[in-house]
């Protein structure tokens, strides 16, 4: 997930579309809250559907408490430098680690946080206040990471933040489990989709992430964001709008992204920005699948970038295989990434 590009093959372009002003943000996120409050209670912000009330008592596949709907817990909120260029532009991605995860893949690199849960419980007043000091420490944007299973005190926040002069893009950096109910609830108050895509069948979704229905669910939610956002469109060297879409290349193809590249073709949807990732390194719990138990190999990672370029793929960023070394996280840090 988190990881520099240390080659970008096509700078992402584009029309850039008029990201809204923080008076409109505030508006759009009010006349947003009623139908986030009603999607979180009973839940089904995420393919799970687990139908807990996440306004009360109740926690749901992701372990995730937000009180009474007005509390958050979150590991980090740091400048990172090891996103995609257009996420880190001089000043570096805002970036705020979020607690547990409504996937927890067993090869997570963020395991510590993920699945253990790592982190500081607090009110959503104060996460507005950590919007706001990133900005005044320079970030290019507010990335939200893994969001989705807080997502009604996160919008209270930048509701928040907002009417106190936060003025940043919003980055919405997801694993792709999320309703398209959501991320139609979410038009105009996140800026640019960073969807993580994971699998592209059943067997494998089920298999390292407990989640037979991630495909169905992450291909309705990109859908969704695309012809919400569209491609992604740029504010001088840093992204203002728009799709960015990753996907972690896994070994033996468990990640089917052959086939996801052909998928997006199917759907003109060659001009999205694609960041394909060389990183994955078996962590965690990897070792019990032993088809994944390695590191990705130079001519698994070529043969999916030359295959993007066959197939038309305007804007691909890509990595060096040596990445996994230097960008594993350790959330028992301050910085829980080197510089
Ligand atoms: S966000 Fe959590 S509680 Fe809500 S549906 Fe997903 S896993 Fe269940």
């Amino acid at each position: 997930m988190v990881r520099r590009c240390n080659r970008m093959k096509v700078a992402a372009s584009g029309a850039a579309m008029a990201r809204v002003n923080p008076k409109e943000k505030v508006e759009r996120i009010q006349a947003a809250l009623p139908g986030l409050r009603a999607l979180v209670a009973p839940c089904r912000v995420c393919g799970r559907a687990c139908g807990v009330d996440r306004t009360g008592a109740e926690v749901g596949y992701c372990r995730a408490d937000a009180g009474d709907g007005d509390h958050v817990r979150w590991s980090a909120a740091v400048l990172h430098f090891g996103e995609e260029p257009m996420l880190v532009g001089r000043g570096g991605s805002g970036t705020v680690f979020f607690s547990h995860c409504n996937l927890r893949c067993l090869f997570c690199q963020n395991w510590q946080i993920s699945h253990e849960g790592e982190g500081r419980t607090a009110h959503f007043r104060e996460l507005a206040q950590a919007f706001l000091d990133l900005q005044a420490q320079g970030a290019e944007n507010i990335n939200l990471v893994t969001p989705t299973q807080y997502i009604y005190p996160v919008v209270q926040a930048l509701g928040l933040a907002s009417e106190q002069g936060l003025s940043l893009p919003v980055v919405y950096n997801t694993n792709g489990y999320d309703a398209a109910e959501l991320v139609a609830l979410l038009g105009g108050i996140v800026d640019v989709w960073l969807p993580d895509v994971k699998y592209m069948e059943s067997p494998p979704a089920f298999r390292y992430s407990h989640a037979a229905n991630y495909p169905e669910v992450a291909q309705a939610a990109v859908q969704t964001m695309w012809r919400q956002s569209g491609p992604l469109s740029m504010e001088g060297d840093t992204a203002g709008g728009g799709v960015l879409i990753r996907h972690l290349v896994l070994p033996e193809n468990q990640s089917g992204t052959f086939e996801f590249l052909l998928w997006l073709k199917e759907r003109d949807m060659t001009s999205a920005a694609l960041s394909l990732m060389s990183q994955y390194s078996p962590q965690f719990r990897a070792a019990e699948c032993p088809e994944i138990n390695r590191s990705l190999t130079p001519k698994e990672y070529e043969d999916v970038v030359d295959f993007a370029a066959h197939l038309g793929f305007e804007h691909v960023l890509t990595q060096e295989m040596d990445s996994r070394a230097v960008y594993l996280p350790d959330f028992n840090r301050e910085e829980p990434f080197r510089r």
